[in-house]
Order: structure tokens, then C-alpha cells, then sequence
């Protein structure tokens, strides 16, 4: 029995008493049992004859939750992968897979109350009983009248208070209650216009994936933004879909990629159920309940929709794999959703497809080492070149405003020939220090050791790591002087292209601008029908729209991730420029972007230039290789937090003081502070466990998480272990 308890270990009950009352519990089934002076509600992992403890020991379960198991076999072997591959407790892993009604007992399906009248209370009423009690005949009368039985939500309809008097039919045997499970049609599925014809690519991807259908296989479906990805998975899914089966799709965030969940409405007359963290409870156990009954046969979800049920599972689809946002990093469970969603795959024997222009590059070492099969899209329908790239040396330039001379004369350019233009900068607000020239004072955060932002529009200071705020000084409070805010940020680049380009509209899309539901699609609403010409953006482009008319793309800033402690930041950066110049010149018309930088010479940028996303990657996964980083090796990384650098620094120490007794054959690296130490008024520090061999770190972490969670030191802080890390100090 798995509970949701901090203790990473299962739990033994007896049977419900008596026996055969209620259904048998069953794996992937809830109960309810007694928990020293409480009650919980846990699901059951195994059935089994024997118990380390002594019978007299063991309780019996209070109550069987569930008619049949919340989790079919694979998802529920899933939930215990993952508990032991991230060396979480079950009962946590469980308790967040499913809606927070669920963990509090609510039933898993929908259900309806009927009361009926029982035979005795039929004669009884013919003989006119019972004469005293008024209400009940009135009850009785209504339930004869509607055919002997009626839906509670029927009684509740007439506005009278009828428990009362239907109880006390119960009592005297003239009526029954019964429950049952509310049928609901299975979800009808129709495909409502036929999609385009298919690019040979297309196709071929469709068929290689198609061919895998009732088995494991894992595909990678490489396409730059346009070149019709989407459309492979629609395919994919009608066919799942006509063999009866139902289809999971991952994206990275819903509210971003609101243009895939579309298409797929427009495709399919059909229910969807879509999972993601805006929803309310009520929302999320209505989608959950829809996927798990197969009224909605397609699945689509954020990160943890990887764990929802399906029912007939028959392909997974992860689109954008590279993004970031599939690894939870926050919290205490970390996991990947995509590595989930392979391993869901390979439990469940069915394909699955993971789509992206820039795949990982722990993808395509799977693809280099045979296990995953790679299927390219190359050609964007309708278009004959890809986008060219091109540098522009800041050093050797004049800059106003963040802008080069020469990457302001292709802009005019591109505007006087109709074309629209992106300025990508990953940086909101207006400016991302405000600095007083007369004492040099920044102004800081209290709680971070990060520089509060300018945002001037709305005369604020604020702390992106935080989200501390602060209005807005006049002059600087340590010597009275004027403060300048210095730096760009998209706000900024807005104001400054505004004044270059007086007649040109301009639009801007960052986390500032998308604050609620509708405020993306605005922006995109106003480039995509050419009334606005040049958008200002920040990663949030990135994300899948299309932009037909877009010719230019430039990039402001390229440098943030050349020079990193993070092994893992070029790989970023690379994936971001060719994301963001995924934006040009779509359709006919051919693209251009400039990427600004001051180190032109840089092997990263070199490589990406003269062999695109491939010839970086090779080099890049060459580097890896040598460097013994993942994914030629693997890693683990404590994460730890507290109010003092102390605290946080010497439970690490302890940590690896511990852990080095049986680390052999593994490197622990640190403890290290975060690079910005300081986040929120705590301190941030960890400690790295590297090893060649996968099976090697995990016998290792098995017995060191027990360590560490036994340590003095780790009462005095927030810790969390985090398996295949994705960002490192
Ligand atoms: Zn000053
Ligand atoms: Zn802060």
C-alpha cells in the first residue's frame, strides 16, 4: 500500500472486514485505512500472502474506494518507475499523479443516486400507507409517478428538502438507494475535413510510425518550425484513433502553444481532454475522468499529463522535446516528462514520437547509439531556402539603443520591401539595472543577489527571481543624485525602435505584455493580419506561431550563452537562434537573420553558422564526450536550501562526507554555491554526483538518499535530489 507520506516505503494492511464486502482491492485501486490517530487514502501497489509484520500488527483497510483500479498495469508500473528512478517516496509519486479530489477520495468515475420503490413500498402505497407521515407519501407518489425510480438530481430539482423523508422509506424497506456509475457515450470520434496532401517526408514518417503501431519503437521527428510536424501527428493520431486506440501529446505549455491544441479541435469533431496547470480542481478531475473512461480518446497535457490515464494507449506524441519546461525542476518530485513519456511508451508497447527543430542532445546521442530512429522533415512546404544567418560584430559597429547600424539598415530595408521583422531579446522590462552615476548605487534586491529591473511603464522596480517589487526612485537613496535606468530590455527596445520607425506599428510579446488568456493571441492576431510589423520578443516567440509575412529576424544578443559554468548553456543558446530564426521568411519569401555578438570568432557560433543545427551538435556532443558530461555520463545533483550559507553548505558537506564511504567508481563534485547564491532570502547550494554508469549511480543514490535524509543537518534545510539535472549552477 502506497500513502502519501514523506517515507519512502509501502505499507501492509489486512483485507477490508468482513470479507467480501465491497470489491476486492486491487492493484491501482484506492482505500481507506487507518494511519496512527488518522485516516488516509492510499492506493494499492501488490496483493500479497505474506507481511514482514506479525498479523496482530496489521490493520485491515476501512474502505475499498474504487469499483475497478484508478491506474491500468502500465501506468501504475510507470508511477513505481519513476518512484525508484528518482528515489521519491511512492506514495508522493502517486498522490501527484492524479487531481487533488482523487488523493481526497472523491470517486474516480461520475456517478448518479437513484431511489426506488421496493415492492413492499409499492403495495403500501396502494393500501395508502404510510397515512401519518405526509412527506413520505408525497415521496412515494413521486417516485411511483416517475416509474417506480428517480434520479436524486430529479428530487433535488423540486426544491424540497426529500433525504429526510426518503431515509425513513428506507428504514421501513418501502424504498432503496442505489449508486451507479453515470454512462456517458464513448467519445464518438470524427475527422472533420480531410488535412493537405502530404510532402513525401511527411509521409514517410507517417508510415515508418504508423508500421510500429501495437509495439515499442521511439522516433525522433526533426522539422524546422513550418515544415509540417503538426501534421504528422494528426495523421498518426487518426489512424490510432480509428484502431480504437486513444493518443497521449505532451507540449511544452499550453498557453504558449495554444495554435497545436487548436489544431488538433479543428481536426477532430471529437471530445479532447486537456491537461495543464491553469486548470481549477473541478476542471482537471472532469479531463481526468474523461481520459480515463475514453470519453476523450486524445490526451493532451503539460508536463505531468505524462502520468494521465488513457484508455487503449496507442501512441505518445512529445512535441518541442528539447524544451526545458518537460523537466519539473522545482519541488520535491524532479522528473523529466519526456523520458517519462519513453518509458510510458516502452511499459504500454506502443510508439512514440518525439518532434522538435532542435532536438536534444541527449536525443540524438539516443539516435547516434540506435535506440531511437530519427525521421526529417527538411523542406518547409512552398519554400525553396532556408534562412540565412549572419553575424554582426558589435565591437566594429556603432550600437544606439542595443541596435547596430548595420542590423537597423536591413530592418528599414525589410520594412520598405513589406516584410515584417522580429527583434529577439531575451530580457523583459525596460532595463535590467538602474545605476546612479554619481555614487555608482544599483539597485539590488533585498532577498537575491540579482539587480532589480526597470519596468518604466509601470514605474516599478521589480525582481525576476522573486518577484520582489518596489516603486520607482527619482533619485538615488544613498546620495540624492539622478538614477539612469542601463542595459536593454524588450520595453526598452520598443520605445527606441518606436522612435526609429515613427509610422511603423510595432508589437511586443514577453511575460509582461501575456498576463491572461488572450493576451498572447492578441499579439499574434495583430502580426499575423500585417497591422503590426515589427514584434519585440522574448523566448516567448520561440514557441511555435506562425508569422507568414516575417523576412528578418534579429537576434540582440547572443552572448548570455556563450560563456557558462552550466555545460549545458550552448546547447541552449543553439537551439534559441534557430528557433527564433525558424521565424523567417516562411512561405515564399526568403529570410534573413543578423545575430549580434562581440565574439564573432566564437567555435559555437562558427559551427552553427557553417553547419547549422547538425554540424553544432556533432561538435557539441564531441565536446560532451570528452568532458565525460551526459550524455556520456550521468548525473545527480543534491539541491539544497536554508537562511544561512552555513546551513546550506555544511549539510552538503555532511552529505558527501557520507556519501564518499561507498562512492567508488563515482565523482562528487562541490559542494558549490548557486551562481546567484542568494534567491528569495535563502541561500541555494549542491552537490554533484557524476557516474559512467547508470546502474552504478543508482545502487549509489539507493543508499545515500536514506543517508542524507538521516543527517542532523538536514532538519535545518530544504533539500531535494535531482535526477539527470537539466540546469547546474
Ligand atoms: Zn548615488
Ligand atoms: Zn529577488
Amino acid at each position: 500500500m502506497a500513502l502519501d507520506t514523506p517515507l519512502r516505503r509501502l505499507f501492509d494492511y489486512l483485507p477490508p472486514a468482513p470479507a467480501g464486502a465491497g470489491p476486492e482491492p486491487l492493484p491501482g485501486m484506492r482505500v481507506r485505512v487507518p494511519f496512527g490517530r488518522q485516516r488516509l487514502v492510499g492506493t494499492v501497489v501488490a496483493v500479497t500472502d505474506s507481511s514482514e509484520l506479525p498479523p496482530e500488527r496489521l490493520k485491515p483497510i476501512l474502505e475499498v474506494l474504487d469499483a475497478t483500479p484508478l491506474f491500468d498495469a502500465h501506468a501504475l508500473e510507470l508511477i513505481l518507475w519513476t518512484a525508484d528512478y528518482y528515489h521519491h517516496p511512492i506514495g508522493e509519486v502517486l498522490a501527484g499523479a492524479i487531481p487533488k479530489a482523487l488523493r481526497l477520495g472523491v470517486g474516480a468515475t461520475e456517478t448518479e443516486e437513484h431511489w426506488t420503490v421496493t415492492p413492499a413500498g409499492a403495495a403500501a402505497h396502494a393500501a395508502g400507507e404510510p397515512r401519518r407521515a405526509k412527506n413520505q407519501r408525497a415521496l412515494l407518489e413521486v417516485l411511483i409517478a416517475a416509474g417506480g425510480s428517480a434520479r436524486a438530481a430529479l428530487l433535488d430539482e423540486r426544491g424540497e428538502n426529500w433525504r429526510e423523508a426518503a431515509r425513513a422509506l428506507q428504514a421501513r424497506g418501502f424504498a432503496g438507494r442505489s449508486v451507479a456509475a453515470l454512462e456517458r457515450a464513448a467519445g464518438t470520434v470524427r475527422v472533420r475535413a480531410a488535412g493537405p496532401t502530404l510532402m513525401p517526408e511527411q509521409d514517410d514518417a507517417v508510415q515508418q510510425v504508423g508500421a510500429a503501431f501495437g509495439r515499442y519503437a521511439a522516433f525522433v521527428l526533426e522539422g524546422v518550425t513550418g515544415s509540417g510536424k503538426t501534421e504528422v501527428y494528426l495523421r498518426l493520431s487518426e489512424r490510432a484513433l480509428a484502431a480504437g486506440c486513444g493518443v497521449l501529446v505532451l507540449v511544452p505549455e499550453i498557453g504558449l502553444t495554444p495554435q497545436l491544441v487548436a489544431r488538433f479541435r479543428e481536426r477532430f469533431e471529437a471530445p479532447l481532454a486537456v491537461l495543464h496547470s491553469g486548470l481549477t480542481d473541478a476542471e482537471r478531475l472532469a479531463a481526468w475522468r474523461d481520459a480515463r473512461t475514453g470519453r476523450a480518446r486524445l490526451v493532451l497535457g503539460t508536463r505531468s499529463a505524462v502520468f494521465a490515464p488513457v484508455a487503449d494507449l496507442g501512441l505518445i506524441v512529445v512535441d518541442e522535446e528539447h524544451d526545458g519546461s518537460f523537466k519539473q525542476h522545482e519541488g520535491a518530485l524532479r522528473y523529466s516528462a519526456r523520458d517519462l513519456a519513453v518509458m510510458r511508451a516502452s511499459l504500454a508497447h506502443v510508439p512514440v514520437l518525439l518532434g522538435s527543430a532542435t532536438p536534444s542532445l541527449e536525443t540524438l546521442h539516443n539516435v547516434d547509439a540506435g535506440r531511437y530512429l530519427r525521421l526529417r522533415l527538411l523542406r518547409r512546404p512552398g519554400e525553396s531556402r532556408p534562412p540565412l544567418l549572419k553575424l554582426i560584430d558589435l565591437r566594429s559597429s556603432a550600437v544606439e539603443s542595443g541596435l547596430a547600424t548595420p542590423a537597423a539598415l536591413a530592418m528599414q530595408r525589410h520594412l520598405e520591401a513589406g516584410g515584417q521583422v522580429l527583434v529577439f531579446l531575451n530580457r523583459r522590462g525596460f532595463a535590467p539595472t538602474l545605476l546612479c552615476t554619481a555614487c555608482g548605487w544599483i539597485a539590488p534586491c533585498r532577498d537575491c543577489d540579482a539587480r532589480l529591473t526597470v519596468h518604466l511603464a509601470a514605474a516599478r522596480l521589480r525582481c525576476h527571481h522573486c518577484g520582489a517589487e518596489a516603486p520607482l526612485p527619482q533619485r538615488c537613496p544613498q546620495c540624492g543624485f539622478a538614477v539612469k535606468p542601463v542595459g536593454q530590455g524588450t520595453e526598452r527596445i520598443e520605445a527606441a525602435l518606436a522612435a526609429r520607425f515613427p509610422t511603423v506599428p510595432i508589437v511586443r510579446l514577453d511575460r509582461d505584455v501575456v498576463r491572461k488568456r488572450g493576451d498572447l493571441e492578441q499579439v499574434v492576431h495583430r502580426m499575423v493580419s500585417g497591422e503590426a510589423r515589427i514584434l519585440v520578443g522574448t523566448q516567448m516567440v520561440t514557441k511555435g506561431h506562425d508569422f507568414p509575412n516575417l523576412t528578418l529576424v534579429v537576434v540582440l544578443n547572443a552572448d548570455q550563452g556563450l560563456f557558462s559554468t552550466d555545460f549545458r548553456a550552448a546547447e541552449r543558446l543553439a537551439q534559441t537562434i534557430v528557433q527564433v530564426a525558424g521565424r523567417a521568411g516562411r512561405g515564399t519569401r526568403p529570410g534573413e537573420v543578423l545575430i549580434q555578438t562581440e565574439f564573432p570568432q566564437h567555435p559555437l557560433l562558427q559551427s552553427l553558422l557553417e553547419k547549422g543545427y547538425d554540424g553544432f551538435a556533432a561538435t557539441a556532443l564531441e565536446e560532451r564526450r570528452q568532458a565525460e558530461w551526459p550524455p556520456f555520463s550521468r548525473l545527480a545533483a543534491v539541491r539544497a536550501s536554508a537562511r544561512t550559507r552555513e546551513a546550506a553548505l555544511g549539510f552538503l558537506a555532511e552529505a558527501r562526507a557520507s556519501g564518499e564511504r561507498h562512492a567508488a567508481g563515482l565523482r562528487l563534485l562541490g559542494p558549490v554555491p548557486a551562481a546567484m547564491a542568494k534567491r528569495a532570502g535563502r541561500f541555494h547550494a549542491q552537490l554533484l554526483v557524476e557516474s559512467r554508469e547508470r546502474r552504478a549511480l543508482h545502487r549509489f543514490l539507493e543508499r545515500w538518499v536514506a543517508e542524507i535524509g538521516a543527517l542532523k543537518s538536514a532538519q535545518r534545510v530544504r533539500w531535494a535530489l535531482d535526477v539527470d539535472p537539466l540546469e547546474l549552477f
